[in-house]
């Protein structure tokens, strides 16, 4: 390869394999002194890396990695105090550390919403291995917002590809069905 893309420290080097006893763990931000912790007691679920300019990623990844779990399977056990709301406008509302500044988890609030009832959570963060490696790569062309150059988004792509994370624009098709279908109401569904 003429250049090397990195996409994030945890996925450049292949991505690693889920472990079957993964059924949870514990999630800890990056302070050295009292880190908050959060209690995960379910598998992630639509892992996946995610080129946006709102999640959370280490200095130097090109994307996030980014999962959901059930909002009732999460639960903040050590120095919740140190979070803070990043924008409480957005429709999901990041939970960041004061003191490291990362994301321990993002909650959706609107009953409306299409994903409403999940958290979303950066796997990397589990002191524990063994969680569903990432599946896709979502909102790709979104790095060229936070500087990527737009002439490298084919040899991006094909890297994405390589790694067997598909490239999509917005999400993958059966999230964005998953969407659509919530959207739809049973009103426009003409008569059979
Ligand atoms: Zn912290
Ligand atoms: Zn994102």
């Amino acid at each position: 390869m003429s250049e090397t893309i990195r996409i994030h420290p945890l996925v450049d080097q292949g991505l690693k394999a889920s472990s079957a006893q993964f059924t949870g763990g514990t999630l800890v931000c990056h302070c050295t002194e009292r880190p908050v912790k959060i209690r995960i007691s379910s598998k992630v679920a639509h892992d996946h890396v995610c080129g946006c300019t709102k999640c959370w990623k280490p200095a130097g990844a090109l994307f996030s990695i980014v999962a959901v779990v059930p909002r009732d399977k999460l639960e903040v056990i050590e120095n919740g105090d140190k979070l803070a709301i990043v924008d409480d406008t957005a429709a999901i509302q990041r939970y960041a550390c004061t003191g490291c500044g990362v994301h321990m988890y993002g909650r959706i609030e609107n009953k409306n919403h299409p994903f409403y009832g999940f958290d979303f959570i950066h796997p990397e963060l589990f002191q524990e291995a063994g969680w569903a490696p990432p599946e896709f790569a979502a909102f790709v062309s979104s790095v060229i917002e936070s500087g990527y150059s737009p002439e490298r988004m084919g040899a991006l792509r094909a890297r994405l590809k390589e790694l067997g994370l598909e490239p999509y624009d917005c999400l993958s098709p059966p999230l964005m069905d998953a969407i659509a279908a919530h959207g739809a109401k049973p009103s426009q569904v003409p008569p059979p």
